[in-house]
């Protein structure tokens, strides 16, 4: 199909940046008529085809027009109607066959930009910043709807992924898990959770995310960058994010490693989803959080004498000693109740954790800063912006979707959605 479309401005006498504007305007205006002309030839030969919900024979009713969206502006496109002669559905074969799908007045062109922009800002400055690059009419509203379409369409593929590989049972799962990927020397995974406002209860609610990696390497003074970094957040249940943990960090090589690490806030949750999914791996209680809890359950006043000491044991891994220790500052609380309490508390979160500080003693202590950055680029920064609250489904879809962005697999993942291919390995990170 080959279409001409002509433009004329004069570039003498004019600045560059006029002519630029004089050519833009004229092929935009230009564009949708030559895309209407094209779909109408096209659509007028698209066979009448077997109805798609019951296979029957169907046959012509007349012509409707359809309005489009698209990168080329909105046009109307003409298309023959059809009705199937069994069960008397009405249907279109040219949408059928060339989208967008029933209903859709966006094209995927369109819907990429705008999603594109709403992963980074409010719907609300998405669908701004779409009318006003791109010329097309197109609200929050609508923008909220497309991220939850496509938000759906990428978690159901990952969904349908975690069922078949853990539809298995437990122990088939991670011997199969474990023959794929490649063979890093050390794979480390990083979890955690934060809250971001539940607009349903007016409470709040957990968004977990987590971080595969395969080491680090530092780049020009100082700048250090981790290896083979993927990211995963969702708002969903420990099970459903073990499980979809697991097979991703499976990819990374993670079972298949030399040494598998796992470093978390030391919650009892954290620590099943560990045992559960991860159980060769060695297991780290994040240092910064037991920094920042034996600093909060000390007070200000005792934490200046106290935490220097507590912290040089517990850099060292000495689990026997650390213990002692905080018995000791509680002694030393007296009769400060809330104090007591507190560093009881704080004693059995280091008896929990027992394991994951003594490996401090073999591997050095490990801090989960890469997750605690990750948290706030890949959920802070969109899903804590000030003033928003969500919805669960609302969270996890737009999550989703700031995810595929991030872990590099978009184009791929539009590509897949264009061309009607599988989503699913296009979704292989
Ligand atoms: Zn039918």
């Amino acid at each position: 199909m080959r279409m001409v479309v002509e433009v004329e401005a004069e570039l003498t006498g004019r600045t560059l940046a006029e002519f630029e504007a004089e050519l833009m305007g004229q092929l935009r205006r230009q564009l949708g008529p030559v895309v209407a002309k094209a779909v109408t030839e096209v659509a007028g030969r698209v066979p009448v085809g077997l109805c798609p919900s019951c296979g029957g024979r169907r046959e012509r009713r007349g012509r409707d027009v359809r309005q489009v969206v698209g990168l080329f502006g909105a046009v109307a496109l003409q298309r023959n109607r059809v009705r199937c002669l069994d069960c008397g559905a009405n249907g279109y074969p040219a949408d059928e066959q060339l989208g967008p799908e029933a209903g859709e007045r966006y094209t995927l062109g369109v819907a990429e930009a705008a999603l594109w922009l709403a992963t980074e800002s409010s719907y609300a400055k998405a669908a701004g910043t779409t009318k006003h690059l791109l010329g097309v009419e197109i609200s929050h509203g609508q923008v909220h709807r497309l991220a939850q379409r496509e938000g759906e369409l990428v978690d159901r593929a990952l969904e349908e992924q975690r069922e078949m590989v853990f539809g298995l049972g437990k122990r088939q799962v991670l011997a199969k898990l474990a023959e794929q990927g490649p063979r890093p020397e050390r794979v480390v995974v990083q979890a955690d959770g934060t809250s971001v406002n539940d607009r349903a209860t007016g409470s709040e609610m957990e968004a977990k995310a987590r971080i595969v990696y395969q080491g680090v390497a530092t780049v020009s003074k100082g700048r250090r960058v981790l290896l083979g970094k993927r990211t995963y957040g969702g708002v969903e249940s420990m099970a459903h994010f073990g499980e979809k943990l697991a097979i991703l960090a499976a990819q990374q090589g993670a079972f298949r490693a030399r040494e598998l690490w796992f470093v978390s806030d030391g919650s009892s949750a954290l620590r099943r989803l560990q045992r559960a999914y991860f159980p060769t791996a060695v297991a780290f209680l994040d240092l910064w959080h037991l920094e920042h809890r034996l600093a909060q359950a000390l007070g200000m006043e005792a934490a200046g004498v106290s935490l220097p000491p507590l912290l040089k044991l517990a850099r060292e891994g000495d689990v026997d000693k650390l213990p002692a220790a905080l018995a000791e500052c509680r002694e030393a609380a007296g009769a400060d109740l809330d104090r007591r309490q507190r560093l009881t508390l704080e004693m059995e979160y280091v008896r929990a954790n027992r394991q994951g500080i003594a490996n401090y003693a073999l591997h050095g202590p490990q801090a989960s800063g890469a997750i605690e950055k990750a948290m706030d680029v890949t959920v802070g920064r969109r899903l804590k912006a000030q003033g928003t609250s969500w919805y669960r489904l609302g969270a996890h879809h737009l999550l989703t979707l700031r995810i595929l962005k991030q872990n590099g697999g978009w184009a791929r993942y539009w590509q897949a959605r264009r061309s009607r291919s599988p989503l699913l390995p296009a979704l292989q990170f």
